[in-house]
């Protein structure tokens, strides 16, 4: 699918602020940016934008259904996006992650979106079964070439495409594709199971947030692991519960799920269980409290902890809602840091692309001033490495430890 039969390459011209955006890197066109194209362009066809004096500057993936209209594959010289061209394409992506490897972690993201050059699309491992999960419609008509690449070049057991909300109906309609589809091979009969760091895992990939693990949190888990020998732990929003399990081999007396998801503690207590051979695992206590987390911390004053993590979902999902994130991101750090024994560690992670690594930071050491508590910075981080983020707008994962002094 490169354009419809006949017709000419689609071309576009577009405003100056746009150009020199492009020219400088970023990976998105909005609509509104357009100055004039030749014609009507199609779902998923390619489009080639050239500046004021007729110099070819990028070629992307049309979509006329959404207000981002293109996204960038190829900058500066035009080339024939054959198929050596997509194979040497995914070959970058799996060569910048193979050394982080090791037979102990068989969970990882193989292709992260735009900041490995395949904007809109993202594709993860999960031990034998990958799971590609598309943002965009323009993707739909690729996907029978995307499948024979990633099977020659990765051969899993098992592909599932997972598809963002916004495009289920036009997959369902126009290309017969549904969410959680297996494309090739077969799923295992009961969940995926994969190792991260050693540990055992499920994930739902059929019908499990983002592709079912949150593997952006996996150096996160890790840290949290080095602290928690000990300690007691609260894991606020656990969902499947990654920070219980590495806290509980690192040592952790006990840990306290919550999650307002009953789905999510089931898999958290079966993760758990998937670990109990460890037997720092088997002598943690755990506890699973199915609640709001806002709600419960406010309510449950005499709970302390030596470790409290906060792992919300997104409190910022656009760019009007960043105020009131950074307030909340403050609420919830204070409510976490009165539920602090003295010398405890508090972690506060968000994921919010609207908020920068700056306010969040601000906002939950602010909120540990104010609560009256002395406290140090431990550490703060940002993107794992098979999660690379070169844009502001892919820079969503940032996390924070604070150790108290009182
Ligand atoms: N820390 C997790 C990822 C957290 S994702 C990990 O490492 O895997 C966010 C979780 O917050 C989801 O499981 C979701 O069910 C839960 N959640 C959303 N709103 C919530 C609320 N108000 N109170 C408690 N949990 C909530």
């Amino acid at each position: 699918m490169d354009r419809p039969a006949n017709s000419q390459r689609l071309r576009l011209r577009v405003k100056a602020a746009a150009e020199s955006r492009l020219r400088a890197g970023h990976p998105w066109l909005y609509a509104q940016s357009i100055a004039a194209q030749n014609r009507e362009g199609e779902s998923g066809e390619l489009a080639a934008v050239y500046d004021r004096r007729n110099r070819f500057l990028v070629l992307g993936l049309y979509d006329p259904d959404s207000p981002l209209r293109m996204r960038v594959l190829l900058r500066g010289k035009p080339e024939p996006l054959d198929d050596a061209w997509w194979a040497a394409r995914l070959e970058r992506a799996v060569q910048r992650r193979t050394s982080l490897l090791d037979a102990q972690t068989t969970g990882f993201r193989w292709i992260n979106g735009e900041s490995d050059g395949w904007p809109g699309l993202v594709l993860d491992r999960y031990d034998e079964t990958l799971v590609l999960k598309l943002y965009t419609a323009a993707w739909l008509p690729w996907l029978p070439r995307l499948q024979l690449l990633i099977e020659h070049r990765l051969r899993p057991g098992a592909l599932v495409v997972r598809l963002s909300r916004n495009i289920q109906r036009t997959a369902a309609e126009r290309f017969n594709l549904s969410d959680g589809m297996t494309l090739h091979g077969s799923l295992p009969a009961g969940p995926v199971i994969f190792r991260e760091t050693g540990l055992r895992f499920e994930a739902d990939v059929v019908r499990g947030q983002k592709t079912g693990f949150f593997l952006d949190q996996r150096e996160n888990r890790r840290r949290v692991e080095s602290l928690a020998r000990g300690l007691t732990v609260l894991n606020a929003f656990s969902f499947s519960g990654g920070f219980s399990v590495y806290a509980a081999r690192g040592g952790a007396l006990a840990v306290t799920d919550v999650d307002l998801s009953a789905h999510a503690l089931a898999a958290a207590a079966r993760n758990f269980e998937l670990n109990r051979a460890l037997a720092s695992v088997a002598a943690c206590r755990r506890e699973a409290v199915r609640a709001a987390a806002f709600d419960w911390l406010e309510t449950n004053p005499s709970r302390k902890y030596g470790l409290v993590i906060l792992d919300p979902p997104s409190l910022a999902k656009r760019e009007t809602e960043r105020a009131g994130a950074i307030r909340a991101y403050g609420r919830l750090a204070s409510l976490g840091c009165a539920h602090l024994e003295r010398g405890g560690v508090l972690t506060a992670c968000s994921c919010s692309a609207h908020v920068s690594a700056e306010e969040f930071f601000a906002a939950i050491r602010r909120a540990v001033a104010a609560s009256g508590r002395k406290a140090e910075t431990l550490e703060t981080r940002g993107h794992p490495p098979d999660h690379p983020a070169p844009l502001p707008e892919a820079d969503y994962r940032m996390a924070i430890y604070l150790r108290l002094k009182g």
